[in-house]
């Protein structure tokens, strides 16, 4: 899928310690890595919280003024400095001339979406033509099905897998009762072996291969939202494409998180949200990617003005001249104040590049991982809580987020490191989710997070000494 990095990041942790003659755990590696790291200087275009502005803070145990312990890029992104501008701009532009903003300026209203769209095409690895911007994940995915979901008496199943996020399930449950179908026997979900916690590549491909012929859509996600794995999709992708089916992919925690190529691999269909690695603010404008090769044979099932041809489209004679491919999927006029916010983040990630991004995130994490290892391996008996790392170890199987369990009840685990100013979640049934996101955590964050994190579960061992 993608080039290793030529050291593996444990072995760079290890060499910047032996050259700096101190313990892999020590403060100068981090410091260290922070010096070599040249996107650091990405992290001064966003705003990060502060101790002091967080409401469970305990003030006894952090210093107020320090920047939060920030590892929740994956579930809502910073605010990149910038936003406020390009909202004010419009907001300006809109008490000055009214209705004449719809076709003026930096961002004329009525091509707002279009004018970043741009912006997206290294993030997803697509032309501008297979990337639309509009309305939310979840509504993209229902309006993709609605088209690449056509079931027959013999080919009739969406493939999808275990644990999928709840909004991905309903709406999959919801399209096959649409078409009238038994949802036990039509929704086919791929569960992990006993015993482990993420999927086996071989395992999804057994599926498809024995199942195909009846298979009518498969919709992963692509970077799984509680476990972290990063599914091979350009594996899914083909062998499904062999046997006949579409394949999509659900990508909001995939998108800026990992380098994408949906163009190359093949991808049929790809849905995301922004405000997630994308930073774009809750609600944010959402995408969805069409593949060129489906431009003049997969429609839209609902249509709107705005999937009509610019050129004519204020005729307003009915006669719909629809845009090929992913822009005559758009119903409305789009949402010019998320197109702010969301510019302003695309602009900072079209500086920095996914390459980049995706070869710091690679040691960032295995910062992380080298950490935990090192304090909570397997071969550290001394501890009496067991701390799990249930993210696939190998590189190419994760992007950016870790998920940890552990032997005790995550609430007191998840309690005692919100005090201190870390500000990870917790997700059922037991899982921790840390995420450090290239673009403005440093390693230094990764350094505190685990000071943090050992006198956190010092506490949890002494207040829960039975547990
Ligand atoms: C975050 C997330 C969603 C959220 O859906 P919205 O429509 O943006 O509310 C859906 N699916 C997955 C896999 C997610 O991670």
């Amino acid at each position: 899928m993608e080039p290793l990095p030529l050291e593996l990041p444990a072995d760079t942790v290890q060499r910047l310690a032996s050259e700096l003659k101190c313990h892999p755990t020590d403060e100068r590696v981090a410091l260290r890595l922070d010096e070599e790291d040249k996107l650091r200087h990405f992290r001064e275009y966003f705003y990060i919280p502060k101790m002091k502005d967080l409401p469970p803070i305990d003030l006894s145990l952090v210093d107020k003024d320090e920047s939060a312990i920030y590892l929740l890029g994956n579930s809502l992104g910073l605010q990149p400095k910038m936003v406020k501008t390009y909202l004010e701009e419009e907001l300006d532009k809109w008490a000055k001339m009214g209705v004449y903003g719809h076709d003026t300026g930096k961002r004329p209203w009525i091509t707002g979406d279009e004018k970043i769209s741009g912006l997206m095409t290294d993030i997803v690895g697509a032309s501008e033509k297979e990337i639309v911007l509009m309305n939310g994940l979840t509504v993209n995915l229902h309006l993709l099905l609605l088209s690449f979901f056509k079931p027959t008496p013999k080919r009739y199943k969406i493939l999808l897998e275990a644990k999928a996020f709840p909004s991905d399930y309903y709406t999959v449950e919801s399209q096959l009762q649409l078409h009238g179908l038994n949802t036990e026997k039509s929704m086919r979900i791929v569960t992990p072996r006993e015993g482990e916690e993420t999927l086996r590549t071989e395992d999804i491909l057994e599926v498809i291969e024995k199942e195909g012929d009846s298979i009518a859509v498969i919709m992963f996600s692509g970077v799984h939202f509680y476990t972290g794995q990063y599914f091979n999709i350009p594996a899914i992708t083909k062998a499904g494409q062999a046997k006949g089916c579409f394949v999509g992919f659900d990508l909001a925690h995939t998108i800026g998180n990992v380098e994408l190529h949906l163009h190359d691999w093949g991808v049929d269909f790809a849905c995301w949200c922004s405000y997630k690695y994308l930073n774009s603010g809750a609600g944010g404008l959402a995408g969805a990617f069409v593949h060129e090769k489906h431009a003049h044979t997969i429609k839209p099932a609902l249509v709107g003005w705005f999937g009509h041809e610019l050129s004519t489209r204020f005729k307003m004679d009915n006669k719909l001249q629809l845009i090929p491919g992913a822009n005559g999927f758009r119903i409305s006029n789009p949402p010019i104040l998320l197109v702010c916010s969301l510019h302003a983040s695309l602009e900072i990630f079209k500086k920095a590049t996914m390459k980049a991004l995706r070869r710091k995130s690679i040691l960032l994490t295995g910062y992380l991982e080298y950490l935990i290892k090192h304090y909570y391996g397997k071969d550290k008996p001394g501890n009496k809580i067991a701390v799990n790392i249930i993210t696939p170890s190998r590189i190419e199987e994760r992007g950016c987020q870790l998920t940890l369990t552990f032997s005790v009840p995550i609430k007191y685990v998840f309690q005692e490191l919100e005090k201190r100013g870390v500000v990870c979640d917790k997700r059922e049934p037991n899982g921790i989710r840390v995420a450090p996101v290239p673009l403005y955590n440093s390693f230094y964050d990764v350094y505190r997070f685990i000071s943090v994190f050992n006198s956190a579960l010092d506490s949890v061992e002494r207040k829960h000494a039975s547990v």
